[in-house]
């Protein structure tokens, strides 16, 4: 007889494709889901997918990262060898004041970087008078080959999920035409999130694009600015950013915004061979903190019925939804985050370690309660 799913994840972005991976391997019989017959039809393909450190004052969120594109950047390599590229990412300064704070985010850099100077960018092709920091473990990703990768072997159901609804311990996950079952789901949907009320962790889009060019040109790095330009690989360069503030419906991929990208890194290296092959575009998904959601997720209606004084001010123990995750807001770095977060979520799950609180979706709750509420 065919075993019933422990668990079903919705959405086949990078997030759910990590999540079901992980849980694969761990034992439990995974089923993924997605509105698309593929994985990455999200923001997850549109995505230039570079994995690399975030520089700055060493704040929490930084220290996050970097503990995020450590685990990253080996698991890749480990797992997706062929699809992560390790070409080494410089990061330029943005503007003048931002060059001037350079000096104050050394201290706090990932460890393994060098300092580049004008000269050592001008070596690799690259024109900039203020130089850069070059991280060599950074890379990018060929973003669908990678989530094609992690779910290869895990059941895929091609599913547009209106409806979740549990009976007893069962959770039931319906779309227009099938239904399906597993004692546990996790909800990985990036920035659409109708299913459940969750409100409370305030995930909306940015919208972005990413051109492919074929060009002669050889960057042997790749580099970030305001925008990223890839290393060139199999003849190819991928120029992107996620610009345009923006919730749904997601905006029409014509083209149309790379102009001003592709004008952003003409200033850097030499694009005069640079035929556009291929534009992308997608949304990404931030939470209202801009940090990662993972963990449980709160029974909002059950909550605001039970205790109505929470909107001014009191508390009350969270009550969560049964057998009901999240992992969502990855922001401009799902390919950097998501290994991590889906392995504290496996974790979770598996073992019932405690989600650190820094990313657990209930850090969100209370603020949202009493800000955003009427009284
Ligand atoms: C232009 C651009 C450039 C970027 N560059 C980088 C970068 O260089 N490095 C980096 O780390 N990150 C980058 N990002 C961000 C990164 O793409 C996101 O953080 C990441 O894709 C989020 O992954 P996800 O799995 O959470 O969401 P998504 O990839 O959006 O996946 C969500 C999936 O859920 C499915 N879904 C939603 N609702 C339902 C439903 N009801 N039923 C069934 N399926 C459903 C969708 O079809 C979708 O496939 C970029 C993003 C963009 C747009």
């Amino acid at each position: 007889m065919h075993k019933p799913y422990d668990t079903i994840i919705i959405g086949a972005g990078i997030a759910g494709s990590t999540a079901a991976f992980m849980l694969q391997r761990a034992g439990e019989h995974v089923v993924l889901v997605d509105r698309s017959s593929v994985p990455a039809s999200g923001g997850s393909g549109a995505a230039g997918a570079f994995v690399s450190p975030k520089i700055g004052k060493g704040g929490p969120l930084q220290q996050l990262t970097n503990e995020a594109f450590a685990f990253a950047h080996t698991f890749y390599r480990e797992h997706s060898p062929e699809h992560f590229t390790a070409s080494g990412v410089v990061r330029i300064p943005k503007h003048p004041d931002d060059a001037e704070h350079f000096s104050l985010y050394e201290p706090h850099n990932y460890p393994m970087y060098e300092r580049w100077h004008s000269e050592d960018l001008a070596l690799r092709g690259i024109e900039d008078t203020w130089g850069g920091f070059y991280f060599p473990e950074a890379g990018d990703c060929d973003a669908p080959a990678v989530c094609r990768t992690l779910a290869s072997g895990i059941d895929f159901v091609q599913l547009d999920v209106r409806r979740l609804s549990r009976a007893g311990e069962v959770w039931r996950v319906e779309g227009a035409n099938r239904t399906l079952e597993a004692a546990r789901v996790v909800l990985a949907t990036g920035y659409q999130n109708e299913l459940i009320d969750m409100r409370y962790m305030g995930i909306r889009g940015l919208w972005g694009s990413r051109g492919d060019y074929r060009t002669s040109t050889t960057l042997p790095v790749s580099l970030h600015k305001s925008l990223s330009v890839s290393s060139t690989r199999q003849g190819r360069v991928k120029i992107g950013a996620t610009h345009v503030k923006h919730t749904d419906p997601c905006l029409v991929c014509d083209g149309q915004p790379l102009a001003g990208l592709f004008a952003g890194a003409s200033e850097l290296v030499d694009t005069s061979d640079f035929v556009l092959q291929e534009t992308f575009c997608g949304m990404r998904s931030t939470s209202r903190d801009h940090v990662p959601v993972i963990g449980e997720v709160i029974d909002v209606p059950r909550m605001l019925q039970e205790h109505p004084a929470i909107v001014r001010g009191a508390t009350a123990p969270l009550q969560h939804i049964s057998d009901l995750f999240v992992l969502n807001g990855l922001g401009g770095r799902g390919f950097v985050f998501a290994p991590l977060m889906a392995q504290w979520l496996t974790e979770r799950i598996i073992t019932g370690r405690p989600i650190p609180e820094s990313v657990h979706s209930d850090r969100l709750f209370y603020k949202w309660a009493r800000t955003h509420l009427t009284k």
